[in-house]
């Protein structure tokens, strides 16, 4: 009887597996080049860090800092966290170690993590745009409002029935401003208005022409709608482009989980 409950159990495991990923592929160790050739570059959320009910709740995991750092040492510096948080932010979190960064969706980078004189940030928002963007929050209660400076988010996880309350409210307002140089970023639970100049991507671009990371083939993890321009340009660069959760168009595989990600990454280090 218990055992073959247990089967039962295990079948549905299997089913639900099936359909979260009907692609599934998994990442080929034997992709991965050797780590002195590439530069490795990792989203945060969902991807090193499991998602939580709000983006401030978010921990990094035992082991996982360490891990960065052994990689960094070992791609002599190419490693880079690629997030739409701040770095402001991204330091928050890992603190107290401080790795380089392309954030706030490529409005800032930082290439050296000895001098913080040398990080690059974007003009922020325009200050009444930003008030009126700010004044959604007040649609439903469960909206939380993150103030990065140079954009502006709306998470509804908490409110799921908000969400296209929230999207209508920023349509009106961008019509009211047709010449304002913004776009709207939708994430998992999460709209994001930001300048419309930069990308991850754009981020990802410049990050490869600097030291360390130029003349590397850069090997990008990611698992959300932001990530897709990054995937999308890793073919220019002869670059490897993995998505976690769900498999990405254009991608050369995929992890089930940040979970997976973080073995994965502990494993480039001791390939045994
Ligand atoms: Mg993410």
């Amino acid at each position: 009887m218990k055992s073959e409950l247990a089967e039962m159990a295990l079948d549905q495991k299997r089913t639900m597996l099936d359909d979260d990923a009907p692609d599934a592929v998994p990442v080929p160790h034997a992709l991965v080049p050797h780590l002195d050739e590439i530069a490795i570059l990792l989203d945060i959320d969902g991807t090193l860090l499991d998602l939580m009910p709000t983006p401030r709740e978010v921990w990094v995991p035992p082991g996982l800092s360490e891990t960065l750092g052994r990689l960094t040492e070992r791609t002599s510096g190419a490693l880079a966290l690629v997030s739409g948080r701040s770095l402001n932010d991204i330091d928050l979190i890992f603190a107290p170690d401080v790795f380089r960064a392309v954030a706030g969706h490529g409005a800032e980078m930082r290439l050296s993590v000895d001098n913080e004189a040398d990080d690059v940030h974007a003009p922020p928002l325009d200050k009444e745009l930003k008030r009126r963007l700010a004044a959604i929050a007040k649609l439903s209660p469960g909206i939380l409002l993150e103030d990065k400076g140079y954009s502006l988010a709306l998470h509804y996880r908490l409110a799921p029935h908000a969400e296209k309350a929230i999207y209508e409210s920023v349509s009106l307002i961008r019509a009211d401003l047709p010449n304002a140089p913004i776009e709207v970023l939708p994430g998992k639970f999460v709209c994001e208005i930001k300048h419309s100049g930069f990308t991850k991507a754009s981020g990802v671009r410049e990050l490869m022409k600097h030291e360390p990371f130029r003349g590397r083939r850069p090997m990008f993890i990611g698992d959300d709608v932001t990530d897709e321009t990054v995937f999308a340009i890793m073919p220019d660069m002869d670059g490897l482009a993995f998505s976690v959760g769900r498999r990405a168009m254009g991608v050369n595989g995929h992890f089930d989980a940040p979970a997976d990600v973080r073995a994965f990454l502990a494993r480039l280090l001791d390939p045994r």
